[in-house]
């Protein structure tokens, strides 16, 4: 498959950085966000992954993934990459990208109400930042 630059730096990867704040070039796919990532086991796609799929210009794959709503924005990402990229600002990035195009896929609404006590505070937290990028 021909991969053209045009086609790699599209409109949309552009508009994930501008979103973020961060250059998905810097990283160097180290896989170091996605060791130390808590949700892993329920991501379908690694954080390192939805980065290479930024490098590569794939919007439909990176969009399609439940990783970014499965991201709690703990952190732990953004602050153990030696390149200092952001992960979880690019994760609240193709929320928010999603978000303005439709897709909205957190529902607190549909929690019942006798979880709201059980639900740890720092989830709620977590759960309630991506409603603020
Ligand atoms: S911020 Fe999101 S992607 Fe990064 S380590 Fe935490 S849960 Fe994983
Ligand atoms: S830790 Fe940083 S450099 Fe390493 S794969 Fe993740 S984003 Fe890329």
């Amino acid at each position: 498959m021909e991969l053209l630059r045009e086609e790699i730096q599209n409109e949309f990867v552009k508009k994930i950085e501008e979103l973020s704040g961060q250059n998905v070039y810097a990283c160097y796919q180290c896989g170091k966000c996605s060791a130390g990532c808590p949700l892993v086991g329920q991501m379908d796609i690694l954080p390192h992954t939805i980065l290479r799929l930024l490098q590569m210009g794939q919007k439909k794959e990176a969009l399609d993934s439940e990783t970014p709503w499965f991201c709690a924005t703990c952190l732990q990402c953004s602050v153990k990459c030696p390149k200092g990229v952001d992960v979880a600002g690019i994760m609240d990035a193709l929320r928010e990208f999603l978000r303005r195009n439709g897709v909205e896929k957190m529902e607190l609404q549909k929690i019942a109400d006798r979880m709201w006590k059980k639900i740890p505070q720092q989830g709620l937290v977590s759960g309630f930042r991506k409603f603020s990028s």
